[in-house]
C-alpha cells in the first residue's frame, strides 16, 4: 500500500491523480488533499477519500470546507506553513507535485526535505530552482519521478540505460491550437481561441503554455534538469497526432520512442506505481485510427516562446526563474484581457532583459527574483 499527498487535488492532474487512486484501492491511500479555492469539489473528494489532511489556500474557502467537513475526523488547515505540513505529513510515502506555478516550489521542496518520493506535474518546480531542487533530491535520496508526459515517456525510455549512452533527446509537441494559423493572424486570436487545445484537455495555464509554444520551452529546460542533458541536445520536434509522447536517440543511433493515446492518467498511473505498472482498462491505441504520424519542424518565428526559453537556460542563473514569473504574469494578463496573445512572449523576453542577472542563485535569491520579474512585467503590461 502507497500512502499519497497530492499537492492541488482539485486541477487537472490533481482530479486525474484521484480518478487513477480510485481504480486501486488495495494499492493506493490518500492521505491529505490540497486546494486554492476550490472549496465544493474538494469538500466532495474529502468525503470520497477520507484523507487526513486537506489544505485549502483561500481564507473564505478554508471556512467554508471547515465548517462542511466539522463531522469528519479530518485536520483542515490554511496558511502556507500549514501547506508545508501537508507535504511533510509522516505518514505520506509520495507526494503528487500537481498545484500550478511558482507557488507549487516551497511544498514540493519542503516534501523532498522530508524524505518523500516525487510524483512531479510541476515543471515550474525545475525552471525556477531546477538545480537546488535535484541536488536536494540527490542529498535525500529521493526518487523525482516525472508525471508530465514527454518527461514520463523520456523516463520511461531510460529503464535500464544510463545518461552516458544518450546522443539526444527529443521531445514532442502538438503544435496546440495556432499550428496553422498564419502569424499575421495570431494578433487578434483570443482566449476562447488559445483555450482549444487539439489533444490535452488541461488547466487554463498550461493550455496557455501550449499555444505559445512556451510550454514546450518550459519542458526543454525541464528535461535539463530531470536528465542532466544540456540544452543543445534537446530537440523539439512537431508532431501533431500526440501519439510518440518523446523519444531518446542513443549514441548507436537507435531511438526509443515511448507510445500511447493522450491520456495523463497513463503517466500519472506510472508515477505512482513506479517501477512496477498495474493493469488497467484505459482506452488501447488503435493504429489504424493513427494510420498517419507526422512530424514537422517548429515555426520559432510564429512562435517566439521557444527560443526564449533555450535562450533562458543558455544563460542559466536566475534566468529560467525570471522568465517563468514573466509568463506567469503574462499568461494572467492574457487571460483578463489585458494583453494581445503575440504579446505575452514580448513581456516575457524584455523581462528576462531586465531582471538583474544572478549567477548561482540560492533559493531566497530566486524568491527575490520571482519577486523582480513579476513587478517588471506588470509594469511593461500597464506601459502598453
Ligand atoms: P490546474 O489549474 O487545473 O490545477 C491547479 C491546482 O493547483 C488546483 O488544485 C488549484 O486549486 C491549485 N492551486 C493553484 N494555485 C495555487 C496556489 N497559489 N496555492 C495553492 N494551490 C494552488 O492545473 P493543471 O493543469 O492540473 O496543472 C498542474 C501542474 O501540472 C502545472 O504545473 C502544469 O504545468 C503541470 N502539467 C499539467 C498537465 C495537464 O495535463 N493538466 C500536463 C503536464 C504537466
Ligand atoms: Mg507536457
Amino acid at each position: 500500500m502507497k500512502h499519497i499527498s497530492i499537492l492541488g487535488s482539485t486541477g487537472s492532474i490533481g482530479t486525474q491523480t484521484l480518478e487513477v487512486i480510485k481504480l486501486f484501492p488495495n494499492h493506493f491511500n490518500v492521505v491529505a488533499l490540497s486546494t486554492n479555492s476550490n472549496a465544493a469539489l474538494i469538500i466532495e473528494q474529502a468525503r470520497t477519500f477520507q484523507p487526513e489532511l486537506v489544505h485549502v489556500s483561500s481564507h473564505e474557502a478554508f471556512l467554508e470546507v471547515k465548517s462542511a467537513l466539522s463531522d469528519m475526523d479530518i485536520d483542515i488547515l490554511h496558511g502556507s506553513e500549514d501547506l508545508s505540513a501537508l507535504a511533510t505529513h509522516k505518514k505520506a510515502d509520495i507526494v503528487m507535485s500537481a498545484i500550478v506555478g511558482f507557488a507549487g516550489l516551497q511544498p514540493t521542496m519542503d516534501a523532498i526535505e522530508a524524505g518523500k518520493d516525487i510524483a512531479l506535474a510541476n515543471k515550474e518546480t525545475l525552471v525556477v530552482a531546477g538545480d537546488i531542487v535535484m541536488q536536494l533530491a540527490t542529498e535525500k535520496n529521493v526518487n523525482i519521478i516525472p508525471v508530465d508526459s514527454e518527461h514520463s515517456a523520456i523516463f520511461q525510455s531510460m529503464q535500464g540505460e544510463n545518461y552516458d549512452r544518450i546522443r539526444r533527446l527529443i521531445l514532442t509537441a502538438s503544435g496546440g491550437p495556432f499550428r496553422n494559423t498564419k502569424i499575421k493572424q495570431l494578433n487578434s486570436v483570443t482566449l476562447k481561441d488559445a483555450l482549444k487545445h487539439p489533444n490535452w484537455n488541461m488547466g487554463n495555464k498550461i493550455t496557455i503554455d501550449s499555444a505559445t509554444m512556451m510550454n514546450k520551452g518550459l519542458e526543454v529546460i525541464e528535461a535539463y534538469h530531470l536528465f542532466k542533458i544540456p540544452p543543445f541536445k534537446i530537440d523539439v520536434v512537431i508532431h501533431p497526432q500526440s501519439i510518440i509522447h518523446s523519444m531518446v536517440e542513443f549514441k548507436d543511433s537507435s531511438i526509443k520512442a515511448q507510445m500511447g493515446l493522450p491520456d495523463m492518467r497513463v503517466p500519472i498511473q506510472y508515477a505512482l506505481t513506479y517501477p512496477d505498472r498495474l493493469k488497467n482498462t484505459f482506452p488501447e491505441l488503435n493504429f489504424e485510427a493513427f494510420n498517419q504520424l507526422t512530424f514537422e519542424r517548429p515555426d520559432t518565428e510564429k512562435f517566439p516562446a521557444l527560443n526564449i526559453a533555450y535562450e533562458a537556460i543558455r544563460r542559466g542563473g536566475n534566468s529560467p526563474c525570471s522568465i517563468n514569473a514573466a509568463n506567469e504574469v503574462a499568461v494572467g494578463a492574457f487571460i483578463d484581457g489585458k494583453l494581445k496573445f503575440t504579446q505575452i512572449a514580448a513581456i516575457v523576453e524584455k523581462t528576462m532583459e531586465t531582471t538583474d542577472f544572478c549567477v548561482n542563485p540560492r533559493l531566497s535569491e530566486l524568491i527575490e527574483t520571482d519577486r523582480e520579474a513579476r513587478t517588471i512585467a506588470h509594469e511593461l503590461i500597464a506601459k502598453l
